[in-house]
């Protein structure tokens, strides 16, 4: 099993969970402060950061590391998965064809994502690991879609890696280490279309894969199957990312099918609400009483002077009780989200340490 992945501004190790800095920030937090959680990697946009500040700006700044005062890894995801998200909730706003996605933004202006353009894209914003153009779809899609998705999915990615090999071939010799390519397997819950999906992805060959698609079922249960069966055909030594898998129990069930790579906002848009993590015993697959969920809007915790968890060395369990943290909140205080954010991703990288 692959214990670390070298990438151009490092090397992250395995299993590693990267939070969402999808506007190029973590929100509520900073650069500074995911270096003090111990984060490693970050997971940026290209959809998102297309759209604003636009790649215009981005470059004008320096690229995404200079631009986020970040000097570690980073992934850019596609955008297939957020032009999915808008268009499922507004099919009016665009469309979804071979040629790529078309989404009409607030404004009226069209956003128009290629496999090409989204290779190019995230290739100028500096990123470590680019991700080929997917279509993503929830495991309840109606298998005609599956299909459609898969088809489509094998045909960017070959697209995505000649982009990729074109732009190789321009680097000159003294450019920093290369950034990897990463293709994403789709086919939902149908474990035959997702065997076809990553045997065709492999036989094109790329650095490493994402499963992608929504990863939960209709219960909210974890797509325990298709996920093990991605891990069993990608060879060990390439790195597998469970895009969007970042729910602690989640996250500990897919590191111990041998996934090492995790992003997902739950856990600060979780922290931002004040719904806090705390580990009771060692973390096991499979199971769920390891973890509890404090909510520290609760009244309950007016007058605790507990920290959110006794051992955790985070900034903000070493210096605040949660009751002035109940208060922050009561008090409409941004500094609540900051502190319930800071625990919640030092929690995260607390436990993929603890996993490795
Ligand atoms: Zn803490």
């Amino acid at each position: 099993m692959l214990r670390a992945l070298d990438l151009a501004h490092g090397s992250v190790v395995l299993p590693s969970f990267m939070p969402d800095a999808t506007q190029a920030v973590v929100r509520s937090v900073d650069s500074a402060d995911l270096e003090r959680c111990g984060v490693e990697a970050v997971v940026m946009n290209a959809y998102h950061l297309l759209s604003r500040p636009g790649l215009g700006v981005a470059t004008a700044l320096g690229g995404a590391h200079a631009m986020a005062g970040w000097s570690g890894p980073i992934i850019t995801d596609s955008g297939g998965f957020q032009a999915y998200s808008i268009l499922a909730e507004q099919p009016k706003l665009g469309r979804v064809t071979d040629a790529g996605f078309t989404v009409r933004r607030p404004g009226g202006s069209r956003l128009a994502l290629s496999p090409e353009r989204c290779v190019q894209v995230q290739w100028r914003l500096g990123a470590d690991v680019i991700m080929c153009l997917d279509q993503c779809t929830h495991a309840d899609d109606p298998p005609e879609l599956q299909e459609t998705a898969v088809a489509r999915t094998i045909a960017w990615a070959r697209r995505c890696r000649r982009t990729f090999d074109d732009l190789l071939a321009q680097r000159s010799a003294d450019d920093r280490p290369r950034p990897l390519l990463f293709a994403v397997v789709q086919g939902g819950a149908d474990l035959a279309l997702r065997r076809r999906c990553c045997e065709a992805l492999l036989e094109i060959g790329f650095d490493g894969y994402g499963y992608g698609g929504w990863p939960l079922d209709g219960e909210g249960n974890l797509l325990l199957d298709a996920l093990a069966l991605v891990r069993e055909l990608v060879p060990a030594t390439l790195p597998l990312h469970a895009l969007g898998v970042g729910h602690p129990l989640s996250l500990v069930d897919a590191a111990a099918l041998g996934y090492g790579l995790f992003d997902c906002a739950l856990p600060t848009r979780d922290a931002r609400r004040g719904r806090v993590y705390q580990q009771v015993s060692p973390p096991v697959a499979g199971q769920r009483d390891w973890l509890r969920m404090l909510f520290l809007t609760d009244e309950r915790y007016i007058r605790d002077t507990a920290p959110i968890q006794d051992d955790c060395d985070c900034p903000t369990c070493t210096r605040y009780p949660r009751g002035y943290l109940h208060h922050l909140y009561r008090a409409d205080e941004p500094t609540f989200q900051r502190l319930c954010t800071l625990h919640n991703l030092r929690f995260l990288t607390r436990l993929t340490a603890a996993l490795r």
